[in-house]
């Protein structure tokens, strides 16, 4: 690799342009200034709202005030990012970030003003047509009232957050900072340091000795401090059940998902349906035992990938092309957006010195979408900068057809534009490419990549809903209740094919998500809609395509994200878009098997 160059050696086409949020430094600079105008404009609101007109104003100039300060912050922060050495932009970054807390606490007396106003009244005035593009989030605020608490009470939990927060907080540094590991030893007898972040690398090593060692060395390890580990998780279950009950909520879970407006029949749907199905990932795993040549598959075995040494030479000009073909099932309007950010320069291409490394999608309402990656000629960049362009194509469209207080979506809707786009390249290139060993690569990564966000999670929510129900009913979270039922799971998940050992009962104590309340179910229902939603247009053609745009990409947080999705084709409430997921994943495995079939 050819040594990395500075920021001022990129090509300028190769870069992102800043200059279309503000045309200089100076600008910003202007405008951050001027936003220190707003921050007593809050100020007359505060005594209370007693009229629709006032309401209306407050509103208006809350979202004027939003829509400035992101502007603010996402100039600052990809400046910041395209060099993280570069001292101006550091100091830049840390000036908006302190100018948005100063904003957040000016007009954080907002929501509960507005809750202030009796629910009839206020209800009155949200049918008015003047208020018409706040009817919907004046609904979702009345429809949370019920577990609004007086003043005082939401005063002294605000104050107790501290104290329910520290469970986490401990967790985080232990797992962070104190915690270490021995050093992982290969077939050769060489070490090498061993953490969270270099573990999935380890794992995915073809040196099976390697393998082995960072598997025990880690489980060793966490097994070591089981307790302490069990008893910071028991005290984040407890503070979730405190908090639900104090609000009145049936359960953790039910205050969870009532956050985004999602019935808890989405949960145990896609649970029941995952389960229903795991023969699949059991014939996955014999699979992989069986391309493996391997007598025994262990839990070590399972990340390494199945097929290696495949050479795309994957130019980033021709990971253009792969991906406006991939896309065409969308149509013009779709592909002329993409087109448009590929001109326009909404990516930075390469890496340079000081860059953020990874890839992600940016920018805020009254910008274009900004799209950073750090090209390497792989494949896999081209389903990352696939991956990007469906959230950039799903924030563009939701920012041009909905107002800023309604062009973002929620974190259950989250994922889906850009699995979508993913699924869509992974067809268009299974068609389209000649090399079996090629198509074996890509199906591998696809298989790998629903076995970790549908399977998996599942697997995790599974346990997650477990342990708040034990808390619930008084069961204690004990280290031996905790391994027992984690062991039990990953059993019945992974089948006969694995040769089960102890370590992976512990897997649980090393997984951050469970300190956040009921997340993870959401990765899996967002790829499984994201399946579900692209095998129906590759199938349905042009009009199943548009109501995806029209329904989905186009409607932001306009509606609730169950409805955004059940008009766009997914019914989140039904087994249905699981049971489609499963299809496809179960497609790709008899295609990967008779590919190696015909190896043989
Ligand atoms: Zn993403």
């Amino acid at each position: 690799m050819s040594k990395v160059m500075k920021r001022e050696e990129q090509r300028v086409e190769d870069t992102w342009n800043l200059a279309s949020i503000f045309e200089s430094d100076d600008a910003f600079e202007r405008e951050l200034k001027d936003i220190e105008k707003y921050l007593d404009k809050g100020e007359k609101f505060k005594e209370g709202i007693d009229s629709k007109e006032m309401l209306l104003e407050a509103l208006e100039t809350e979202r004027e005030i939003s829509e400035k300060a992101s502007k603010l912050y996402v100039y600052a922060h990809l400046k910041h990012d395209q060099d993280t050495s570069n001292d101006t932009y550091t100091a830049m970054e840390g000036r908006v970030r302190s100018v948005l807390v100063k904003v957040n606490t000016a007009w954080s007396f907002l929501t509960p003003t507005i809750m202030n106003i009796d629910e009839e009244t206020l209800n009155e005035w949200a049918q008015d047509d003047s208020l018409k593009e706040f009817k919907f989030d004046l609904e979702k605020l009345n429809a949370k009232r019920a577990h609004v608490l007086s003043d005082k009470e939401e005063n002294i939990l605000a104050q107790s957050s501290e104290v329910t927060g520290s469970p986490t907080q401990t967790y985080m540094m232990f797992n962070n900072a104190d915690l270490e590991f021995p050093d992982v030893v290969d077939g050769e007898g060489n070490k090498h340091p061993l953490s969270q972040g270099t573990f999935i690398d380890h794992v995915k090593s073809d040196d099976r000795v390697r393998r082995q060692s960072a598997y025990e060395n880690l489980y060793a390890t966490y097994r070591g401090f089981e307790n302490t580990i069990s008893s910071t998780l028991q005290g984040v279950v407890s503070a979730h059940a405190f908090e639900a009950s104090v609000r009145g909520y049936k359960s953790s879970r039910h205050q969870a998902l009532s956050k985004n407006f999602i019935p808890e029949s989405v949960y145990d749907n896609l649970v029941k349906t995952v389960n229903d199905n795991l023969h699949l990932l059991h014939k996955y795993t014999e699979l992989r035992k069986r391309i493996l040549g391997l007598d025994e598959l262990k839990m070590y075995d399972m990340y390494t990938p199945l097929v290696r040494d495949v050479e795309f030479d994957m130019t980033y000009e021709n990971a253009k092309e792969w991906m406006l073909k991939s896309l065409e099932p969308m149509g013009e309007e779709f592909t002329d957006i993409v087109k448009e950010g590929l001109e326009n320069r909404w990516v930075d291409v390469y890496e340079n010195k000081g860059k953020r490394s990874g890839a992600y999608s940016s920018g805020t309402y009254g910008t274009n979408p900004f799209i950073l990656m750090n090209w390497t000629d792989s494949v896999n960049n081209l389903f990352t900068l696939t991956h990007e362009f469906g959230h950039s194509v799903h924030s563009y469209l939701s920012r041009k057809y909905q107002n800023s207080n309604q062009a973002g979506y929620s974190i259950f809707v989250a994922e889906v534009a850009s699995n979508f786009n993913e699924a869509l390249l992974a067809d268009y290139m299974m068609k389209n490419l000649e090399d079996d060993k090629k198509k074996m690569y890509l199906l591998n990564e696809q298989l790998d990549g629903f076995r970790g966000s549908v399977f998996r999670q599942t697997m995790f929510a599974e346990f997650e809903h477990e342990i708040h129900t034990m808390k619930e009913s008084g069961t204690p979270l004990t280290a031996g209740a905790l391994n027992k039922l984690y062991g039990d799971l990953n059993k019945k998940y992974f089948g006969d094919s694995v040769s089960y050992d102890d370590n992976i009962a512990t897997e649980w104590a090393r997984i951050p998500h469970f300190y956040m309340n009921y997340y993870v179910y959401q990765y899996s229902t967002g790829y499984a809609a994201a399946q579900s939603l692209a095998d129906q247009v590759l199938r349905g053609g042009k009009d199943v395509a548009e109501r995806y745009m029209n329904e989905f990409l186009k409607k932001g947080s306009s509606d609730y994200p169950i409805n955004v999705l059940k008009n766009a084709g997914v019914d989140m409430t039904t087994t249905e878009p699981i049971e489609n997921a499963m299809k496809v994943f179960e497609r790709q495995l008899n295609e990967l098997e008779a590919l190696l079939d015909k190896a043989e």
